[in-house]
């Protein structure tokens, strides 16, 4: 991707705003790459789509050339989309022991390992007590390669009794986990090579008699489009809760991620990076996206061009505040600043005497939801409401807090705060450059 897009690029105009045909002609480089590192068809064009509604018309900031930004604004996209809610890479839910955990996936896509290697993660670092079992009736010997690696990870598995039917086994490991005290009991189904009605309707059986915690779908990160295709079939028929994309330590370009994320819209939780029963990680987006973009140097590329246009957008800022301008988008601005700051608390911990306050500030309701809770009204505003919050009457304000799920009463704190901290900025811009802090906006 480096050569191609830096080649269109270096034609890309230098002042102004991105216009349509810079980024026309940049996307159109990025959907072929995305294309080559195995992202799916339609996946690409909605990815592309929605890239090119946010560069459109995006100011060039002045340090960055436009080629760089429309790659700040791709590698951005491409995070947001892989991350999702962002919260639950390398988690899993497991209270109410036993909580059984159930491995799906094709053949060869490395489901035997995952539970091993998942098992060995939970023992280790939550100190949890798992009991494995093989539900693999097909394939010779499948049984006895996950007690092998129970011995291995030094994890307990249920004793191999032939004969039986997975639906069996599976009772048989949940009345063994109960009366063992175990914590979790890892169930590792058998796969097909490929999606097929026995495979879907064995699994289905399984999950019946055991209602899963979490059922893991394992999918090879060097499959592109079979990855999707494989995903959307088991989510359909069995109800995924999270996947595990394995061969991450292979030459793939991980476009199997962002299908996967995009079509099943469940979050990758684990990447197995090698056959080793260590080398599983839980999911990083930034690292899967500088992957895909396939550039070594993206990630510093795209720190140095955020760098740049946060300090031109705190610097433009500065400016309006000092000309008495504080609308409600230099508002939302301010709250994300402090959310990156690490919201409430990190700021909060910062300023000498503070954390003796933070009960009462807890108890005014102060925490980080508030945060999201005001950054939630400010996004249910127009634009137009955001550049003149005066505008703000009661039946646009009933929209804007129902837009939220929120109450009026809320939004009218927001707006009190917004007028209060608009005549401080007022002040502020009257005692002129020298009085102003420009570290305060970070
Ligand atoms: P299953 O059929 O889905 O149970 O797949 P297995 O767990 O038996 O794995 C099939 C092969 O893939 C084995 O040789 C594993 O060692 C290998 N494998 C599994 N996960 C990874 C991984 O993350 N990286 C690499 N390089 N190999 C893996
Ligand atoms: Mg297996």
């Amino acid at each position: 991707l480096s050569e191609r897009l830096s080649g269109v690029f270096d034609k890309l105009g230098k002042q102004g705003a991105l216009s349509d045909e810079d980024v026309k002609t940049a996307l159109r480089e990025v959907r072929v790459a995305l294309l080559e590192a195995d992202v799916s068809l339609p996946v690409a064009r909605d990815f592309v789509a929605a890239v090119q509604e946010k560069a459109t018309g995006q100011a060039v900031t002045r340090s960055v050339t436009p080629g760089q930004q429309v790659v700040k604004i791709v590698h951005d996209e491409l995070v947001h989309v892989l991350a999702g809610d962002g919260d639950t890479a390398g988690q899993l839910k497991i209270d109410n022991p036993p909580a059984p955990i159930l491995m799906v996936g094709l053949q060869g896509s490395g489901k035997t390992t995952t539970t091993a290697k998942l098992a060995k993660r939970l023992k280790e670092k939550s100190g949890k007590r798992v009991l494995m079992a093989s539900l693999d009736v097909n394939r010779p010997a499948a049984m006895e390669q996950l007690a092998v690696l129970g011995v291995q990870v030094g994890v307990d598995t249920l004793p191999i009794v032939k004969g039986q039917t997975p639906v069996e086994i599976a009772r048989r490991a949940k009345q063994q986990a109960t009366m063992g005290g175990y914590d979790v009991y890892m169930l590792d189904t058998a796969g097909r090579l490929s999606i097929d009605e026995a495979l879907m309707a064995e699994v289905e059986a399984v999950r019946d008699v055991t209602s899963p915690r979490e059922t893991m779908l394992v999918v090879d990160g060097l499959t592109g489009q079979d990855a999707v295709h494989t995903a959307e079939n088991f989510d359909a028929r069995i109800g995924i809760s999270g996947v595990v994309l394995t061969r991450m330590d292979g030459d793939g370009r991980g476009g199997a991620a962002l299908s996967m994320r995009a079509v099943t819209g469940k979050p990758i939780k684990f990447v197995g990076l090698g056959e080793k029963l260590d080398a599983l990680e839980e999911f990083h987006p930034e690292r899967v996206a500088g992957r895909i973009l396939g550039m070594g140097d993206i990630v510093s590329l795209v720190e140095k061009a955020q760098e740049t246009i946060e300090a031109e957008q705190a610097e433009r800022m500065m400016k309006r505040f000092q000309k008495g301008q504080f609308n409600m988008n230099d508002l939302k601005s301010q709250i994300e600043q402090m959310q990156k700051l690490g919201g409430m608390e990190g700021v909060m911990g910062m300023l000498p005497g503070m954390k003796k306050m933070s009960k009462q500030v807890e108890a005014a309701g102060m925490d980080d939801t508030l945060l999201k809770r005001q950054i939630a009204l400010i996004q249910s505003m127009t634009k137009k409401e955001r550049a003149n919050p005066q505008l703000l009457q009661a039946s646009r304000k009933k929209r804007i807090a129902k837009g939220a799920g929120l109450e009026v009463s809320e939004l009218n704190k927001l707006l009190k705060m917004h007028r209060q901290m608009a005549d401080m900025m007022k002040k502020m811009g009257k005692m002129g450059k020298k009085g102003m802090m420009r570290g305060a906006l970070g």
